[in-house]
C-alpha cells in the first residue's frame, strides 16, 4: 500500500496551495483530482473564463457608450465562437503554466487521477487502490446547485460550466439566481446582444453586501436592458419545440417566460456528499459544508478542509489559496495558523465593478446600534468624470467614536484594484484623519476613497480639483 505523510483531496486553489507549501516542507505528499481538470474551478470554469468574456462585452458596449463626441467606435459585427475559443484557449494556456507545470516541479508531490473517497480513518480509496497518510486535506470544491424546478431537466439547461462553451449566442437568455455568478453572466450576455431576463427569488441582487450599491447596480444592468423579475415561487419548466419555457408566480400571477436557453447560476453547492465523511467523523453543516474551527481543522484531528467545501464566510479563489497554505502548514507543523476574514475583500466583476471590505451599514448598525457612515457618489471624482462614468458611489463606515475605518464598499470602474487600498486601511487599523492626509495621484479613482474621508468633515461639493 502506498503511504504519504498528506494526502490532499482535490486539484484546485486551495489544493494547490496545500501542495506547494507541503513540499516546502519536503513531506511526501499525494493530490487527487477528478471531475473538473487540474486547477479546479476558478482557471477551468470560473474567475478566468469569465473575466476574459466580460471584459471582451465591456469593450463591445464602451465602444458605443464611451461618450467622446467625435469618436465612432461603433462595433457592429463581432464573431462570438472566436471569442468563445479565445477564451478556452486562454484557460488552457493558464491551465498548463500555472498548474500542470507547478505540479511537474513539486518533487515531493504525487499526482492520483479519480474520485476519492475515505475508506478507513487514515486511508482513501481511489480507481479501487488505497493509499495511506497521516494527515489528510479536504479541497473538494463545491459545485451549481440546481433548485429542484418541476421539469427543468426535460425542459433543459445549462450551468455555468456549459454557459462557458456556447457556440452560439442566445437570443434569449433567462438566468435564474442573483449572485455574483448570475450578474456576470446576465451583463456579459447582454452586452454581446442577448435578450436577458435574470429571475430571482431575493427583493434585490447580490444580497450578501451593502443595499445603497447594488440598488444603483441593479438600475444600471435594468438601463442596459436586462430584465429583472422577482418570483414568489417557480411552478415548472417545459421544453416546446426546443424553446425553453419557464413558467412562475409573481405577485401571485402565474406568467410564461421563453428562452433559447435557461443558466442556473442559484448558487454552489459543497461537494462532500460521496467522500464517505461519516466514516472518519467528519461533521458537515446542513448544507453539507464540512464545518471547520479557526484552524481549518474538521471533527477529525487528521482531517483538515479549505476552500469553497467549508463553512466559512467568503469563498473565493484567494481565500482558498490561503487556507490551503495554513492548512498544510497547521497539519504538518502542529501549528494553529488562523485567517482575519474581516478584512478579506470581494468584487463582482461587472461594469461597475462592486467591490467592498469590512462593515456596511447594515452590519455596523447591528453590532454597535448605530452607523457612522457616508456616500459619496463618482460624480465628485475628477477621474470618472473624465472617463465618462460617473454612475458609482463609494460608502465608508468608520468608528462612531475612534472614527477607525471599519467598512468600504465601492461601485466603480475597477473598484476590484481599489478595494485593496481599502483592504490595507482596515487591516492597519487606519483612521479617517490617516487617509486625509495621504495623497494620492490626481486624477484617479483612487481619490475617491480619500472624498469618501474627507466627507466625514466637510461638504466635499465645495472643494476644488486638488483636495
Ligand atoms: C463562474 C464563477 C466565477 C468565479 N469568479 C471568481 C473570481 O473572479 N474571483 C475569485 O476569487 N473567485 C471566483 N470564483 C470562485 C472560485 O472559483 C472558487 O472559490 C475557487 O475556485 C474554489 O477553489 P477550491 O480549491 O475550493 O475548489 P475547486 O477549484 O472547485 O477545486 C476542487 C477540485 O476537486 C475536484 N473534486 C471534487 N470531488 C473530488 C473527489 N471526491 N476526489 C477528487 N477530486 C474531486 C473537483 O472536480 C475540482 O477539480 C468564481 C466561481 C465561479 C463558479
Amino acid at each position: 500500500m502506498k503511504t504519504f505523510d498528506l494526502i490532499i483531496l482535490g486539484g484546485g486553489a486551495g489544493a494547490f496551495s496545500a501542495a506547494i507549501s507541503a513540499n516546502e516542507y519536503g513531506a511526501k505528499t499525494a493530490i487527487i483530482n477528478a471531475g473538473l481538470p487540474l486547477g479546479g474551478t476558478c482557471v477551468n470554469v470560473g474567475c478566468v473564463p469569465t473575466k476574459r468574456l466580460l471584459r471582451a462585452g465591456e469593450i463591445i458596449h464602451l465602444s458605443q457608450n464611451h461618450k467622446i463626441s467625435g469618436l465612432e467606435l461603433d462595433i457592429k459585427k463581432f464573431d462570438f465562437q472566436k471569442i468563445i475559443k479565445d477564451e478556452i484557449d486562454l484557460v488552457s494556456r493558464m491551465r498548463k503554466e500555472k498548474y500542470e507545470k507547478v505540479l511537474n516541479g513539486l518533487s515531493s508531490v504525487n499526482l492520483f487521477e479519480g474520485y476519492a473517497t475515505f475508506f478507513l480513518n487514515n486511508e482513501v480509496s481511489i480507481n479501487n487502490e488505497i493509499l495511506q497518510a497521516e494527515k489528510f486535506i479536504i479541497a473538494t470544491g463545491s459545485k451549481a446547485y440546481i433548485p429542484p424546478i418541476e421539469g427543468i431537466e426535460e425542459a433543459g439547461y445549462v450551468t455555468h460550466v456549459e454557459a462557458l462553451k456556447l457556440q452560439r449566442l442566445p437570443e434569449r437568455l433567462i438566468i435564474i439566481g442573483a449572485g455574483p455568478v448570475s450578474i456576470e453572466f446576465a451583463q456579459m450576455f447582454s452586452r454581446f446582444g442577448s435578450s436577458v431576463t435574470i429571475v430571482k427569488r431575493s427583493p434585490g441582487i447580490l444580497r450578501f453586501t451593502e443595499t445603497e450599491l447594488t440598488d444603483q447596480l441593479e438600475q444600471i444592468l435594468v438601463s442596459e436592458g436586462i430584465d429583472i423579475i422577482t418570483t414568489d415561487s417557480f411552478k415548472y419548466a417545459r421544453n416546446q419545440n426546443g424553446e425553453k419555457i419557464l413558467v412562475l408566480s409573481t405577485d401571485g400571477k402565474e406568467i410564461e417566460l421563453a428562452a433559447d436557453e435557461i443558466l442556473i447560476a442559484a448558487g454552489k453547492i459543497p461537494n462532500t456528499a460521496n467522500l464517505n465523511l461519516e466514516t472518519v467523523g467528519v461533521e458537515i453543516d446542513k448544507r453539507g459544508s464540512i464545518a471547520v474551527d479557526a484552524n481549518l481543522q474538521t471533527s477529525n484531528p487528521n482531517i483538515f478542509a479549505v476552500g469553497d467545501v467549508i463553512n466559512l464566510p467568503l469563498r473565493f479563489e484567494p481565500t482558498a489559496g490561503r487556507e490551503g497554505t495554513l492548512a498544510a502548514t497547521n497539519a504538518l507543523k502542529n501549528t494553529k495558523y488562523t485567517i482575519e476574514y474581516d478584512s478579506v475583500p470581494f468584487t463582482v466583476f461587472t461594469d461597475p465593478q462592486l467591490a467592498g471590505v469590512g462593515l456596511t451599514e447594515a452590519e455596523q448598525i447591528k453590532q454597535m446600534g448605530t452607523c457612522n457612515c457616508r456616500t459619496v457618489s463618482f460624480k465628485s471624482v475628477p477621474k470618472a468624470i473624465i472617463m465618462n462614468q460617473t454612475e458609482g458611489m463609494i460608502k465608508m463606515v468608520i468608528h462612531p467614536k475612534t472614527e477607525q475605518i471599519m467598512g468600504v464598499h465601492i461601485l466603480s470602474p475597477d473598484a476590484g484594484e481599489l478595494i485593496a487600498n481599502a483592504m490595507m486601511l482596515i487591516q492597519n487599523k487606519n483612521t479617517v484623519e490617516d487617509v486625509i492626509n495621504s495623497l494620492p495621484m490626481f486624477p484617479t479613482l483612487s481619490e475617491s476613497i480619500k472624498l469618501a474621508a474627507l466627507s466625514f468633515k466637510k461638504d466635499i461639493s465645495n472643494l476644488s480639483c486638488c483636495v
